[in-house]
């Protein structure tokens, strides 16, 4: 929204919520995403954001976005790759998390949407997790048993759980730390990022680039002790790591 003030945003959910910003609550349609309500090439864009692991007839809703979005549109998905450790972890904390889709595979999942779509892949990115879903005051009235074995969702401990998981990464080539992907297709007007950023907030979940928080002066450090960062956007504490 900061980058397109004039844009309407419609928002749809096949249950309407009453939680959330007030700008979600407007021009919010409650539709099935496998039947949208809307004429063909209504929208310039469309933004599926954490949600195609959620929808039981994926195929449908694709076949209906590429209807909705107009010829020359953009498509933007991101979803997890369930393979990941940090899908698997978040399913086993919250007993499946209604993720009905898994997707293992970044290259089968962005040729699936291109057929169903119409729409060419024009990018695709790696998107870090910083385990944000195990913090423990998520949960109410208290965290599940589970979450025990994560110091019961502690902030703290689980920014150190993600710094080791990202320095493993480093030192081995593993995967420990990804969350999953971003796909941009169509038309899409502005410059794409697609460099991986690794330092994910554990308290909100917004990434930012080693080079911002370097630029912007945000790092600290003591003596023996990792440099880290408080987030901007929610004050938490966060272990920095190069990307
Ligand atoms: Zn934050």
């Amino acid at each position: 929204m900061e980058c397109c003030p004039d844009a309407q945003v419609v928002r749809l959910d096949r249950l309407f919520t009453t939680t959330g910003a007030d700008f979600v609550q407007a021009n919010f349609v409650q539709a099935d995403a496998a039947r949208l309500p809307f004429r063909d090439g209504t929208f310039d864009a469309v933004v599926a954001n954490h949600c195609l692991e959620h929808i039981d007839d994926v195929d449908a809703a694709l076949c209906e976005i590429g209807r909705v979005v107009r010829g020359n549109g953009a498509f933007y998905v991101a979803v997890p790759d369930g393979s990941s450790l940090t899908d698997r972890l978040y399913r086993w904390i919250y007993h499946g998390g209604e993720h009905v889709n898994l997707f293992r595979s970044a290259e089968e999942l962005a040729a699936r949407i291109s057929a169903a779509t119409r729409l060419e892949l024009v990018a695709t990115r790696v998107l870090h997790s910083s385990l944000f879903f195990l913090n423990g005051a998520i949960f109410k009235p208290r965290p599940p048993r589970r979450l025990w074995l994560f110091a019961n969702g502690n902030l703290r401990a689980i920014a150190l759980l993600t710094y080791a998981l990202r320095l493993t990464d480093r030192a081995l080539g593993t995967r420990l730390s990804v969350y999953g992907w971003a796909f941009y297709f169509g038309c899409v007007r502005e410059p794409v990022e697609t460099a991986a950023w690794t330092n994910v907030c554990v308290g909100c979940g917004v990434g930012r680039s080693a080079e911002v928080l370097r630029s912007n002066r945000l790092l600290k450090g003591w003596l023996f002790f990792p440099r880290f960062y408080n987030c901007p956007t929610c004050g938490a504490l966060n272990l920095f790591t190069p990307d």
